[in-house]
């Protein structure tokens, strides 16, 4: 006897009623028809394949590649009554020999795969001797070269439906551009599936950018001031950091544990453990961490360095307030972030193609940071959905003004035409604004840089504000950097700026940082 999708959803998951569009893209699996769905984090994604899979007659598989996690999913779903196993890369081959049993002999509902378990012959000769119900392909976007999350193991994925043409398959993911969209359709062969997307709008999450002076400090008081004793999850780009501002955080009486991929695999599950278990625990993290970790009230996700992309930013800021409550998504940039990620893109491996992929998704992050619009409306255009401007957003909040940074920036990118003319010496932003304002430092007279038409000629901003110019002449392209230094360079764009055929529209950084328009509590 075959029971419904709502009778599943009630009896299994104990739940009333679904949510969005659930029903429908259940409906649509279960009828034998495929489905691609993008549904924000925290969206109910997992209940669209898991209950086809017990309503439909065999196994669904699905293919994930979050393997730390596997364990915990089966585990889960097993406590609900329900016959779930995993095949991957951690288990012994008796293990694995137990769940292909099960598999073959009909007596697995739900079957997690990781994605490089397909190149196996012997995998696809193991789901050719047993009943699949429908194929699951979580974190679809991991398809696309053009994502931020490509993995090849994944272009693999189109063989399923060559080899099993009639069985659904449904493609889920919280983050896709529409070029992402259409790849992830295009790759997967997709091409009569029905897509379904949900808003990717969270009310419920305040986005704030704020310029970064002392990183550390502004987020202790962030924390004092908004979320003393919330849960949250602070991300930096290196180990290094991650390690000291945990730390930090710690000293200053925040319980905080540090994530990230070079620590031992237990001291990483304890501290994963204690952040589901305990409240207002902060776990300090590289980019590493939560991917699919299911824990309602993160309160904040605080960004320390600058993510690589939207998607990125956007999927880390989606882990906050998953219950709907009010939450913080705080993220500090600053002059140093743009330089230091040009220049990993430089010398990062990989095709020229490669580098102006990620050039473009930097771009995309620095217009967001840049831009003097509802952080929103721009998170939703990037996503290809529309909105209304928030109230629920910094720029919003305190709607930063616009000024004409047209003559600033001509004098800023003449002089760093007349020291890129000397070509002897690479000099860096410091030097910079020095001979801009005029300081009659060591290094000026030595490199006799006060016999410059340009020395003194910027008095009109102070060193901060004149950082604040580099910065975002750097995020519209008009500037960009070179070399192991960070040397500032000029680009095509600089010359019509030079040549007053361009203005130059800046953002001026509020005074203050906006308090939470509701409380965060
Ligand atoms: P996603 O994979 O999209 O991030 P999940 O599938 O993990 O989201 O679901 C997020 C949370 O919402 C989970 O705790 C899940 O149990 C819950 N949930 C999903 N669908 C429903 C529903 N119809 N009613 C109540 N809770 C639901
Ligand atoms: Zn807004």
């Amino acid at each position: 006897m075959t029971s419904g999708a709502l009778d599943v959803l009630q009896r299994v998951f104990g739940y009333d009623s679904f949510r969005g569009e659930q029903e429908a893209i259940i409906n649509q699996v279960v009828e034998g028809g495929d489905a691609l769905v993008l549904m924000p984090t925290g969206g109910g994604k997992s209940l669209c394949y898991q209950i086809p899979s017990l309503v439909r007659e065999g196994a669904g598989v699905v293919i994930s590649p979050l393997i730390a996690l596997m364990q915990d999913q089966v585990d889960a779903l097993r406590a609900l009554g329900v016959r779930a196993g995993f095949l991957n890369s951690t288990q012994d081959y008796q293990q694995r020999r137990e769940v292909e049993t099960a598999f073959v002999s009909g007596e697995l509902d739900l079957l997690y795969l990781a994605p490089e378990r397909l190149r196996l012959e012997s995998t696809v000769d193991l789901l050719g001797r047993g009943k699949v119900a429908l194929f699951a392909i979580d974190e679809a976007h991991c398809v696309s070269q053009w994502g931020h999350d490509f993995r090849p193991d994944y272009l693999a994925l189109s063989q399923l439906h060559e080899r099993w043409p009639d069985i659904p398959r449904i493609a889920l993911t919280a983050t896709a551009t529409q070029a992402t969209h259409s790849e992830i359709a295009t790759r997967l062969n997709l091409g009569e599936a029905k897509h379904f997307v949900a808003s990717f709008d969270r009310p419920n999450i305040q986005y704030r950018i704020v310029p970064k002076n002392n990183p550390q400090k502004q987020l202790l008081e962030l924390l004092r001031t908004e979320h003393a004793g919330d849960a949250g999850i602070v991300y930096c780009l290196s180990r290094a950091s991650v390690e000291k501002a945990a730390e930090f955080l710690t000293q200053n009486g925040i319980p905080a544990v540090p994530y990230h991929a070079g620590l031992d695999s237990r001291t990483r599950a304890a501290n994963q453990a204690r952040f589901l278990r305990e409240d207002g625990l902060v776990v300090v993290a590289t980019i590493a961490f939560g991917m699919g970790i299911d824990k309602p009230d993160v309160r904040f996700v605080a960004h320390l360095d600058l993510p690589k992309s939207v998607e990125g930013y956007y999927q880390e800021t989606g882990r906050a307030g998953r219950d709907g409550l009010p939450s913080t998504a705080w993220l500090a940039y600053g002059l140093q972030d743009v330089v230091q990620q040009r220049k990993m893109i430089d010398t990062s491996e990989g095709d020229n193609a490669h580098r102006r992929r990620l050039s473009a998704h930097l771009d995309a992050m620095l217009a967001l940071c840049e831009t003097v619009e509802c952080r929103r409306v721009q998170l939703l255009n990037y996503f290809g959905q529309s909105g209304e401007p928030c109230g629920n957003c910094d720029t919003c909040l305190t709607p930063p003004e616009s000024w004409d940074g047209t003559i600033p920036a001509q004098k800023l990118l003449s002089t760093v035409y007349r020291l890129d003319n000397e070509r002897r010496q690479k000099f860096g932003t410091g030097q910079l604004i020095d001979i801009l304002l005029g300081k009659q430092t060591p290094k000026v007279q030595q490199h006799r840089h006060h016999e410059l038409t340009v020395f003194g000629v910027g008095t009109e901003l102070a060193e901060s504000e004149w950082r604040g110019v580099v910065r975002q002449l750097l995020a519209q392209g008009l500037l960009a950097v070179e070399g192991d230094y960070g040397t500032l360079v000029l680009t095509e764009a600089s010359g019509d700026v030079l040549g007053r055929r361009r203005e130059v529209r800046l953002r001026r950084e509020p005074k203050r940082e906006p308090k939470a328009a509701r409380p965060a509590k």
